[in-house]
């Protein structure tokens, strides 16, 4: 077991990729903390990993709200002693239109969201990583944090943003034990692209020389491996997952 008596808080982890990769985290040993604001899908996470024979606990927390992140870190600790791993992962599409189109408030959500909640997971968690002298946090940008994409202008800022916001909080804490990194993964079929209708999809596919969209699972392996002792010598680095999309 890759994760045996580790303790991992992973937001979001009520669907998609955060699902699978607390699911996955484990089934490898760590304990496992689930953040997400939707309670009802983050408690049937919780059974899922209770009935595969796991140890989680789920909190109601908006990643947005600086101090649910402080009360997922403290009850992280309260109930399971330590922290040594966290994924970052809650984040929204958000409104899709031309900047000069673009509602401020559409903005704002998805910047507090998927930029300012990642700092305010990293600016609690440090702190208790610290305390252990060690520990392992992953950003969960896209590929989006490295290229642009027209019509998702906050996604695509928040994204970049939080691959430098990675790499500085790397090269503060690196020497202290804390690795940082970030994962760029491409379109992965989750709840996140519901709302686009088949042509849409058809040409996302077309854009990944793979010849097909990603499966949250093949996110949540590479998050494992970013997790583990294994990646020891990883830190302060941007990786995608994405079907060749980045190579053309
Ligand atoms: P998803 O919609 O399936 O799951 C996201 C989860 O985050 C949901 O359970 C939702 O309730 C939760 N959430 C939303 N806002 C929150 C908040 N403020 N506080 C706490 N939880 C919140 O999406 P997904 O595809 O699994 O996305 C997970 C991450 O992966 C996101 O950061 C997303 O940007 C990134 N990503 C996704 C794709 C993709 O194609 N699906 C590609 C690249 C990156």
């Amino acid at each position: 077991m890759e994760l045996k008596d580790k303790v991992a808080l992973i937001t979001g982890a009520a669907a998609g990729i955060g699902e699978s990769t607390a699911l996955l985290f484990a089934k490898e040993g760590a304990k496992v903390v689930l953040t997400d604001i939707d309670e009802e899908n983050g408690n049937k996470v919780l059974e899922k990993i209770k009935q595969q024979g796991g140890e989680a606990i789920f909190i109601k927390a908006d990643t947005s709200n600086p101090s649910d992140s402080q009360k997922s870190v403290e009850k992280a600790v309260e109930k399971f002693g330590k922290l040594d791993i966290a994924v970052n992962n809650a984040g929204i599409g958000g409104a899709q239109s031309p900047i000069g189109e673009y509602a401020i408030e559409d903005w704002d959500k998805v910047i507090a969201i998927n930029l300012s909640g990642v700092f305010y997971g990293m600016r609690y968690q440090i702190p208790a990583m610290l305390k252990n002298g060690s520990g392992s946090i992953i950003n969960v940008s896209s590929i989006l944090g490295s290229v642009g994409f027209a019509n998702s202008s906050a996604y695509v800022a928040a994204k970049h943003g939080l691959v430098g916001l990675t790499k500085t909080a790397a090269l503060e804490y690196s020497s202290k034990g804390i690795r940082v990194n970030s994962v760029g993964p491409a379109f992965i079929k989750t709840s996140l692209l519901e709302s686009l209708d088949e042509e849409m999809l058809d040409q996302l596919v077309s854009a990944h020389p793979i010849g097909r969209l990603g499966e949250s699972l093949e996110v949540a392996q590479m998050f494992l491996w970013l997790a583990s002792d294994r990646a020891s010598f990883a830190t302060g680095a941007y990786y995608p997952i994405d079907g060749g999309y980045l190579a053309q």
